[in-house]
């Protein structure tokens, strides 16, 4: 079936695609947030023209066909932006089949346990402490993840004495939970082992993106110190930092982000090299826009999944621009897990008025 039309509908931070063939049939997707109305002008201009007039069943081989013919573009702009053509293009599939994504992938809908995500690094420990504990009470999370050091801080702190503080004090009052940390690149590697100790000592597992995510050679060393979980590669696009990364043994949890990969299918490599050198995956999702729904219905089919879903918990007063994308509430908790509707595709509808609202852009046949 020939793809006749693409088009996005959004805002400078978050866009939605919709794949539209000859029968009339659709599908909707998102381009990455953040810079979405660059990254749209990226879509209409360097993705959907190697697009319109394929068959969408060939969108495998047609995303490998932007890769060649864009060759001189690597990178990410235009890996977000062909996320908005492969994620309309599960839903599609789903829609006409009748099929979750999750089940389209070999899996099946259902629950995802997911932890609860903090992106505030401007919060003192007990604040931190206070919000999540609430959290745990209320919705029945079980795992936690919260900020240490500055991001891409080059070894400091978001204040003097904040990382030691919040390490103590909200590990010591969320007691019997899963304790992740993110170091969102801040250190090198022999301060990034001294807090590695110091965040084993406080029970917690999971260390992420320690040092620059560049340098895969520093996160290498302190895997290799730790005996905690070293995770990372939210930022990673290419396949070839992938190899590089796993080969380097830099990390024990490799941590893709659907929408910076550019969609399911680069991520589902991925998946697969992380399969064949017996590396679970806990992708990145930081925000509850599509990615975080592409997550839970990629974690319900892979055989290598990690723990659990990375779910936000930041409102609008940091997110601003979450308000009413989607009808009803998908991202609905209950004892600590989201689920992956039994409906075709994603299994989401997005809300009219925020279409209604947006800038509309139409590449067609
Ligand atoms: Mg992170």
């Amino acid at each position: 079936m020939k793809i006749t039309k693409l088009e996005t509908f959004g805002n400078p931070f978050v866009t939605f695609t919709r794949v539209t063939t000859e029968d009339g049939a659709t599908g909707w997707g998102q381009l990455s947030t953040y810079n979405a109305d660059i990254t749209a002008e990226i879509f209409h201009r360097q993705v959907a023209p190697h697009v319109l007039g394929t068959d969408i069943d060939a969108m495998e081989d047609t995303l490998q066909r932007i890769y060649e013919k864009e060759h001189k573009f690597p990178g990410s702009y235009l890996r977000r932006a062909q996320t908005g053509f492969d994620t309309a293009v599960w839903d599609h599939r789903g829609r006409v089949q009748g099929k979750s994504v999750a089940e389209l992938l070999g899996g099946s809908p259902g629950r995802v346990r997911a932890y609860a995500s903090s992106m505030k690094r401007d919060i003192t420990p007990e604040d931190e402490a206070a919000r999540l504990c609430s959290l745990r009470d209320r919705d029945g999370f079980t795992a936690f993840k919260w900020r240490v050091g500055a991001e891409c801080g080059r070894g400091q702190d978001e204040w003097p004495g904040r990382t030691p503080e919040v390490i103590k004090v909200v590990s010591r009052a969320l007691g019997d939970v899963d304790k992740l940390v993110d170091g969102n690149s801040c250190y090198g590697p022999k301060a990034a082992i001294e807090v590695g100790h110091m965040l084993q000592d406080h029970g917690i597992g999971h260390f992420e993106e320690p040092c620059p995510y560049w340098e895969y050679d520093q996160t290498a060393q302190v895997r290799a110190a730790l005996t905690m979980d070293v995770a990372g590669g939210e930022q990673d696009c290419e396949l070839s930092s992938w190899q590089l990364m796993i080969d380097r043994k830099s990390v024990d949890i490799l941590q893709p982000d659907v929408m910076y990969m550019g969609g399911m299918t680069r991520t589902l490599m991925v998946c697969k090299m992380g399969e064949k050198a017996g590396l679970p995956i806990t992708p990145h999702a930081a925000n509850l826009s599509l990615v975080t729904i592409c997550t839970a219905h990629l974690l319900r089919a892979i055989p290598n999944a990690g723990k659990y879903l990375e779910f936000s918990i930041e409102g609008l007063d940091y997110y601003p621009w979450q308000e009413g994308l989607f009808l009803g509430n998908p991202f609905a908790i209950e004892d600590g897990q989201m689920t992956v509707p039994d409906a075709p595709g994603w299994g989401v509808e997005i809300n009219p008025e925020f279409l209604a609202n947006s800038t509309h852009k139409v590449s067609a046949l």
